[in-house]
């Protein structure tokens, strides 16, 4: 048994069943132990490739999506850029590459990352040392400033709890002992107002998530865009409504089960768009259509600067590219299963590429 598998199971066996939130953030934030906190999980030689590991052209892409709405609002100055979630970094350092040309952006910008892990804001320190970055532990913590912003892979990475529809309310999918071992059982039934909506589309035995931090991450974000300007770009993988288990724990590619090895995997949830979305709407600000990551794209022309930077390769270089521009954009790979929802200003459109 891990060490924190260990601790696990000490505090149940003392406080009782503990909630699948809870259990995520032991699992990837724990101090000592937790997954984001001890390793390097991108890349070939890590758990998972995330898109900006894919190919350089993501980022420019988003960079420049966000750089056309600061000119479309005028061009505020200062403005905050921010990235939720940073990773090793290279988002934002291909976003900042790709808008040095855009005339008076880098000299407004004041840059803020927002990264639980100190091992990964080390990694970030580095590959962004030509700039002057700060980070910030929540949102909450941002300048009253405009804010553009962007966030890959973070929300699905979020501590979400899980329901189970009863005849009389909601039972909480809880994480206790079997025999020992880690194992997933059912709360008693109690009502959840948050789930209130739900009553709609679910009947008896339906299985829903619940991810409570991400309106609390949200809510400040989309508060600065409608009052101050900006416009947010949250990438991940899910859909508008999600319905059942979408748990899932990945260690060198590979699925494994979730309650194995806990801190030496990472666990995922797919993430609810709705559920984002209308946890912005008692701010005023505006949400684009959830769009498909490769019709995105595409709308922001990658396939043009794909030719471009094949003009320059051969061989296996070249191949690289056009895998990296087939992954990102096709429906059978990252194309579809990835999903973009715009946040923006009422008064103004929807970043390019997305539709209201
Ligand atoms: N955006 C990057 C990394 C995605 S992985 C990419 O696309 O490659 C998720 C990132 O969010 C990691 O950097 C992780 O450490 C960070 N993270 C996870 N939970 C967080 C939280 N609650 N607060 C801040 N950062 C968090």
């Amino acid at each position: 048994m891990s060490s924190l598998e260990q601790q696990l199971v000490a505090r149940i066996q003392e406080n009782g069943p503990i909630s699948l939130a809870e259990y995520m953030s032991e699992c990837l934030l724990h101090p000592e132990f937790g997954y984001y906190s001890t390793r390097d999980p991108f890349g070939q030689s890590g758990d998972f490739v995330t898109a900006p590991e894919i190919s350089q052209m993501f980022g420019e892409l988003l960079g420049l999506c966000l750089a056309q709405c600061w000119l479309d609002q005028g061009a505020p100055s200062p403005f905050a850029l921010v990235e939720l979630g940073p990773g090793r970094g290279t988002l934002m350092r291909d976003l900042l590459r790709a808008t040095a040309g855009v005339t008076g952006f880098h000299q407004a910008m004041q840059v803020f990352l927002v990264e639980a892990s100190p091992k990964l804001q080390r990694e970030q320190a580095k590959a962004l040392e030509e700039y002057d970055v700060s980070w910030v532990a929540e949102p909450m913590e941002l300048p009253n400033l405009p804010v553009f912003l962007v966030a890959n892979e973070f929300f699905d990475a979020l501590p979400a709890r899980q329901f189970v529809r009863d005849s009389d309310g909601w039972r909480e999918r809880l994480i206790g002992l079997e025999e020992g071992k880690l194992g997933f059982g059912l709360g008693s039934a109690t009502d959840q107002p948050a789930l209130a909506y739900r009553l709609e589309d679910t009947r008896p035995g339906d299985l829903v998530e619940l991810c409570s931090p991400a309106a609390t991450l949200l809510e400040p974000i989309a508060d600065r865009i409608s009052t101050f300007g900006g416009a947010a770009l949250i990438i991940d993988y899910g859909d508008w409504r999600s319905l059942g288990d979408t748990l899932q724990a990945l260690r060198a590619h590979k699925s494994t089960p979730p309650l194995e090895n806990p801190g030496k995997a990472d666990l995922t949830l797919h993430v609810d768009f709705e559920f984002l979305a209308q946890s912005t709407k008692s701010t005023g600000c505006a949400h684009s259509r959830v769009t498909p990551q490769g019709v995105f794209l595409e709308r922001l022309g990658i396939t043009e600067r794909a030719q471009a930077l094949s003009r320059a390769l051969q061989g296996e270089a070249l191949d690289t590219l056009i895998a990296a521009h087939r992954r990102l954009t096709h429906p059978e790979e990252m194309g579809n299963l990835f999903k973009v929802l715009g946040l923006y200003p009422a008064q103004f459109s929807p970043p390019p590429g997305l539709l209201s």
